[in-house]
């Protein structure tokens, strides 16, 4: 269902932190999700920063049908009323006619007929509890992580696939039904094999607007029209909290405690009681996004204001007329609804004690202090990243806090121990930070520099000029005969700090070296002039002797001089 764009992802966790089953591996820095893990939430798809995480789009899939000439119809979810104001459903209809749609019932119309075999079944019933829902996401966090649950379901479609049901049997099985709402999840229920040919496609209603407003379509301008198919009053209030278990129990007066569990953190909660027998004799219906249904992450990210759908749905619903639909729609009773949830529990791995041991000391920890459970890695505790690293779901370096020890720690080393002298000055010319190499040059101790001002020791001008250019200064030599150093300095501006980082090489031994050479360079060409002179005499006396000219000897011996003078000997 969810598509990862590798490329996008930055590798932030975030996606991780609120996935309820931990069912994203990141691996090579990146994430991605593992489909047996998931249960469809979206709540990844919610917060990545980076929109990393799409939905697969089926809306070419939908367009073609379309083209082909195929009855396409939607089945619209009732939350629809969430998106637009009362006033401007029916050119809603319009714009989905205009898109091609060729009929267009409320899905409202399957969740009052799932509500009314729901009422059947919760009078047969003989469970402890009973579960009544018609979030796929809270179906199969029970069947993956609650298989003792399954029982306690109420074995049925949901109203999604039960109208898909009730088209397909009117138009026929050639008939191409769209489902549009609010919730990613659907597409995931929809290719379901135990109820895959029932709807053809899924679309989220920020994927319609998307098609709507990508064909230039304004519902402003466009005529009213009407469904073809209008919900009941108990269908149309399922996508509010409450709303299913309103649909089938007369009160709450009965047999059952009614519990609603918002939003995934309260599924787990009560999953959870129920499973270790904290309560029993309840009737829960769960649904995983917050406020049910009207709560879903297939909305558009501008109607993110959740209170203004619900006060609109719960508008639109009181209008409806109040009638159950098994007093209407006797001819669907041919069509079977049930559904067989099934156990998809899945055994995890558990490491065994010494590996945890030693995984944790490869993330830093090696006592209990160490042990932040700061969540920021995306799992809950230290221990449960160190099995998720044994199970190839989590690396090593996902822990932030004991990478940036290790960076700091690193620069750390570098900065106490480098050769060079590292002074970092803020904008008042005030020194920040200041090395021991520093310490050692201008012999004053870093407590007794630290927002002192740097002129105490160095001239403040070249700071100044970077601070204010933003220029780096580099390789600029200086001898300072009060501390007797030459320093090569290298100012640079710390764009987010504002402030200017100096880090100045002392080259004095090199300049001393240098001195030295060129003293012996020249006493070697004084030694070599006399030699070159007195050995010009000789030649002369030898030459006038033999009657040779001294020219040769002379040339040889100034060439000898010239290497010294011009040459690094
Ligand atoms: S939220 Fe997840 S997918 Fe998005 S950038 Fe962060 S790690 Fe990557
Ligand atoms: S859809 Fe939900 S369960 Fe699946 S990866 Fe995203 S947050 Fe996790
Ligand atoms: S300290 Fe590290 S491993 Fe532990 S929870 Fe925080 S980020 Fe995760």
């Amino acid at each position: 269902m969810l598509d990862f764009h590798k490329a996008d992802c930055k590798n932030c966790y975030k996606c991780l932190r609120v996935c309820p089953t931990k069912a994203i591996k990141i691996k090579k820095e990146q994430a991605e999700c593992i489909a047996e893990l998931c249960i469809d939430c979206g709540k990844c798809l919610d917060v990545c920063p980076q929109d990393a995480i799409q939905t697969i789009s089926e809306v070419q899939n939908v367009k073609n049908a379309i083209l082909s000439g195929k009855k396409v119809i939607v089945s619209l979810a009732p939350s629809f009323a969430g998106l637009i104001e009362r006033d401007m459903i029916g050119k809603f209809i319009t714009a989905l006619n205009k898109l091609g749609f060729s009929y267009i019932e409320e899905t409202a119309i399957g969740a009052a007929l799932v509500g009314d075999l729901y009422r059947e079944q919760s009078k047969k019933i003989r469970s402890n509890n009973i579960i009544a829902t018609c979030c796929p996401s809270a179906n199969l966090l029970i069947e993956q992580y609650y298989p003792s649950l399954i029982d306690s379901i109420m074995p049925f479609v949901t109203p999604m696939i039960a109208h898909g049901k009730m088209l397909k049997d009117r138009f026929g099985a050639d008939s191409y039904v769209v489902f549009i709402g609010p919730c990613p999840a659907k597409k995931g229920e929809a290719n379901d094999s135990r109820h895959q040919v029932d709807i053809d496609a899924v679309l989220t209603f920020d994927e319609i607007f998307n098609w709507i407003n990508s064909r230039r379509i304004v519902l402003k301008e466009l005529e009213p029209s009407e469904f073809d198919g209008i919900a009941l009053k108990k269908g149309a209030a399922f996508p509010v909290t409450g709303g299913v278990i309103a649909s089938f129990l007369e009160s709450e007066e009965g047999q059952y405690e009614v519990i609603h569990a918002d939003g995934i953190e309260e599924c787990i909660a009560i999953f959870d009681s129920i499973e270790a027998g904290n309560v029993t004799g309840v009737c829960v219906e769960p649904n995983v996004c917050r406020g049910s249904c009207v709560g879903g992450v297939g909305f558009p990210k501008k109607e993110e204001d959740y209170f203004r759908r619900l006060k609109r749905v719960k508008g639109y619903v009181k209008n409806l007329e109040n009638t159950v639909i098994s007093e209407k729609n006797v001819e669907f009773d041919s069509i079977d609804f049930t559904k067989q949830f099934v156990n998809k529990y899945i055994d995890r791995r558990i490491a065994p004690k010494e590996i945890i041991n030693v995984i944790m000391r490869k993330m830093g920890k090696h006592d209990v202090a160490d042990e932040l459970n700061c969540a920021t890695c995306g799992y809950d505790t230290c221990r449960d990243k160190a099995q998720a690293v044994y199970e190839g779901m989590a690396e090593t370096n996902m822990c932030l806090p004991h990478m940036r020890t290790k960076a700091e720690s690193l620069s750390n080393v570098m900065f106490e121990n480098s050769p060079n002298i590292i002074i970092i000055v803020d904008e008042e010319m005030m020194v920040k930070e200041y090395n021991p190499r520093a310490e050692e040059t201008f012999h004053i101790r870093v407590k007794h520099m630290i927002d002192r001002p740097i002129s105490i020791i160095l001239d403040e001008e070249p700071f100044l000029e970077v601070l204010k250019s933003k220029i780096n200064i580099i390789g600029r030599k200086k001898t300072y005969s009060e501390y007797d150093v030459t320093l090569i300095q290298t100012f640079s501006y710390l764009k987010e700090q504002n402030k200017v980082l100096a880090i100045l090489t002392d080259i004095t031994a090199l300049e001393e070296q240098k001195e030295e050479l060129i003293k012996a360079k020249e006493s070697t060409i004084n030694a070599a002039q006399k030699v070159i002179e007195k050995q010009m005499r000789v030649a002369q006396e030898i030459a006038s002797l033999l009657g040779e000219t001294t020219a040769e000897t002379k040339v040889t011996l100034t060439k000898l001089k010239n290497v010294f003078i011009d040459g690094d000997v």
